[in-house]
């Protein structure tokens, strides 16, 4: 490999004596990947090694020196949506991924900008993903990155120049595929998912020759319509008869958005796969069925792509309970015996250890509380499901308790092997399952759930706001995963938070919603350090070496399912945190600071409400069914996208029609809706958007006359 022109800058400048040699081996391969656990200086696959335990065993900054740990060098980004990216850091350059897929590189050390890749994902995509625009990763091989864009293309870019190398899309644009997660890269093939079974597609992952971008197999964790694979492979032939109906016409879902691992001795790939579409099982697969591949671990051969293994988390799942959850190898001592483990804490709130050899279930208990089953059978490995939990089958509704949010999400656990630890990013909250008696799918536009996202919405009412948004929390729980026993937790306010990195030093690193970086011990979660991000952060830190020196990265910026859906907000907080894009980077002893910043909101002034009753009901049902997924439930703003109760547009219905029926946003991700809803009904959203924001000004103007602000405004 040559050396680059800015390998050769940092080289003259550090003036370093084994620059050049550092720089000539960053070339990545197999050898190199499988030993990434004990490469200290650097970050060179998501997870940081194919086990994916995001520990470093770095150990300058530590429980001891942590105090010190200062903000070096930070990075304003030219996006302000949500940012989950984990960087990936090699010889001293830091490379990292933001919202619309956008890739940069810096000095590690010293934050000066190297190189930006945008791969121009149009801005119509936007509402093809469920959960925002975000990216969380690449992975490298050789001397290049690979990169999953928005709009399902992988890409492949030359690490020193940021230059394309080759593109290749991966899905089928006629469909709500789109791409949020890393690949991984398997002795020269990249391995890459997708995302789009809250819409309506069909899940698979994908490899592709390094090189050239050839594709080399595909793997459906679904079956398909009955003449689509020929032949069809046997794996996918048993899982048909664990569905019914016509269930293809709505794809089947089981999306791989995100985790994988890789087990280089049993040459095993995992992955993790997504809930059904529609998620009503009634709907999906009438009279039930396991439903197979949905919400599984599944252990795969990165050759060929042959099926080893499955172990199904939640069989005939109805409650979004993907099983894409983070994806972690380990080997424990369970019983006196050495095992080799793979362990997930899904969305159903079950810690799961696994015989990764094999996919017998060894240990499974709930992490958070639950209640929709009555424990996991061990002798079977299936869930004890409470009957009323079936709102698919009693047709009534069902308050599930963890909810669609999961009891942890994408966000990265971490595993400290001294303490025999894992840390969980946990989400504590319920989600009310409205099933809709007469659900009809939309090709077009819009949630395609089975159920009333309306009738599940956050409630409009202040008071029952607020109660039900002091009842979401959040926290870093530490697992023993030998005794399935929480050993500490550090509660937080809100569900939504970052992502873990543990550490050498005795560790445990993590950001929140409300803008709090913070350093714990990994022993017994003592918080040791914090700094004030000023933005909420979701993303997983990560750590690195430049020069012998211990950095500490994370990126800041607010967004993902939470901020855009349920509640941009939480309990007692009047105004949600201005957004921004950054990268934060700290060292022992650094003293850079943040600039100030301040919210601009419009205020609260619509024009007075002169609708009906009937575009009332109208205009809530499509707001839940086609707005909420980016503007929130009740029409609540949220931090990331536009608060509609403020808008402009709402004062004329031409404005509101040209965007929402012409598109005339698009290029911002505000796609016309026409496709799917009326003018009438786009009108009669727009009233009730009026009525909301109304009801609303009347509370505000109501406090400030007594003093004080309204609960959950
Ligand atoms: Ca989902």
């Amino acid at each position: 490999m040559k050396l680059s022109h800015w390998a050769v800058a940092a080289c003259a400048a550090l003036a370093l004596a084994g620059c050049k040699e550092r720089a000539a081996e960053g070339g990545i391969d197999a050898d190199r990947l499988a030993a990434a656990a004990a490469d200290s200086a650097n970050w060179i696959t998501y997870g940081r090694d194919y086990a994916e335990q995001r520990y470093s065993p770095l150990d300058q900054i530590s429980t001891e020196t942590v105090g010190e740990l200062g903000l070096v060098w930070f990075a304003d980004l030219d996006t302000a949506r949500g940012q989950e990216g984990t960087p990936l850091v090699f010889d001293g350059t830091i490379y990292i991924t933001t919202g619309w897929s956008k890739v940069k590189a810096y000095d590690g050390a010293t934050g000066e900008p190297l190189w930006q890749y945008d791969p121009e994902v149009p801005g119509e995509i936007a509402p093809k993903a469920c959960c925002d625009v975000v990216n969380r990763g690449m992975a490298a091989w050789g001397d290049r990155l690979y990169l999953g864009t928005l709009d399902g293309r992988l890409v492949a870019l030359d690490r020193n120049s940021g230059e394309e190398v080759w593109s290749k899309l991966t899905v089928d644009p006629d469909k709500p595929y789109t791409i949020t997660g890393a690949p991984r890269v398997i002795d020269g093939k990249v391995i890459i998912g997708n995302s789009g079974a809250e819409f309506g597609v069909r899940g698979y992952i994908t490899a592709y020759d390094a090189e050239d971008g050839e594709e080399l197999w595909r793997f459906f964790t679904v079956p398909g319509a009955p003449d689509e694979d020929d032949p069809e492979p046997e794996y996918l032939a048993k899982a048909r008869g664990t569905w019914n109906g016509e269930f293809w016409e709505h794809g089947g879902g089981g999306t791989v958005w995100d985790a994988m691992a890789y087990d280089p001795e049993l040459d095993l790939l995992y992955i993790g796969t997504g809930n059904g579409s529609p998620w009503n099982q009634a709907y999906r697969s009438p009279g039930g069925g396991d439903n197979l591949y949905l919400s599984s671990i599944v252990a795969i051969r990165p050759d060929s792509g042959e099926y080893v293994w499955h172990y199904q988390t939640t069989p005939a799942d109805t409650w979004d309970f993907t099983a894409t959850q983070h994806i972690m190898l380990a080997d424990l001592t369970i019983d006196g015996r050495e095992r080799k483990v793979l362990m997930q804490a899904p969305k159903n709130g079950f810690f799961y250890v696994l015989d990764r050899a094999t996919g017998e279930l060894i240990s499974a208990d709930n992490y958070v509380p639950q209640n929709w089953t009555s424990g996991i059978d061990m002798a079977t490995g299936r869930p004890i499901v409470n009957p009323q939990a079936r709102y698919d089958r009693t047709g009534q509704p069902f308050i599930g308790t963890p909810g669609a949010g999961g009891g942890h999400s994408w966000h990265p656990m971490a595993f400290h092997p001294g303490e025999g630890l894992v840390y969980i990013p946990a989400i504590e909250a319920a989600f009310p399952y409205f099933p809709e008696a007469a659900w009809k799918p939309d090709p077009n536009r819009g949630m395609n759930t089975g159920l009333d996202l309306s009738a599940g919405a956050m409630p409009a009412d202040p008071a029952a706001r607020e109660a039900a948004i002091a009842a979401t929390k959040g926290a870093l729980i530490a697992w023993d995963p030998v005794t399935q026993q929480e050993r500490w937790r550090v509660p937080h306010a809100g569900p939504w938070n970052g992502g873990l990195l543990a550490t050498g030093g005795g560790l445990v690193f993590q950001g929140t919603g409300q803008g709090q970086f913070a350093a714990y011990s990994a022993a017994e979660g003592r918080q040791l350090w914090s700094f004030a991000a000023g933005t909420g952060i979701i993303a997983p830190p990560v750590t690195y070496t430049v020069n012998g020196e211990q950095y500490v990265a994370v990126l800041a910026g607010y967004g993902g399912v939470w901020p855009l859906s349920p509640s941009g907000l939480l309990s007692g907080q009047e105004r949600p945190l201005p957004n921004l894009g950054r990268l934060l980077v700290f060292k022992l002893g650094g003293t850079a600071t943040l600039p100030a910043v301040s919210a601009s909101e419009r205020p609260l002034d619509p024009p007075p409400f002169r609708g009906t009753d009937a575009q009332v009901a109208s205009g809530s049902y499509n707001f839940g069914r086609y707005c909420s997924q980016c503007h929130n439930d009740a029409a609540v703003g949220s931090t990331v996208l536009p608060d509609l109760r403020r808008s402009a547009a709402l004062e004329n219905r031409d404005t509101w029609m040209a965007i929402v029926h012409d598109g005339a946003l698009k290029d911002n991700g505000m796609v016309s809706f026409a496709p799917s809803l009326s003018r009438d009904e786009i009108e009669a959203i727009r009233q009730y958007v009026i009525k909301r924001a109304n009801e609303d000004k009347a509370l505000e103007t109501r406090a400030s006359s007594r003093g004080g602000a309204p609960p959950g405004a």
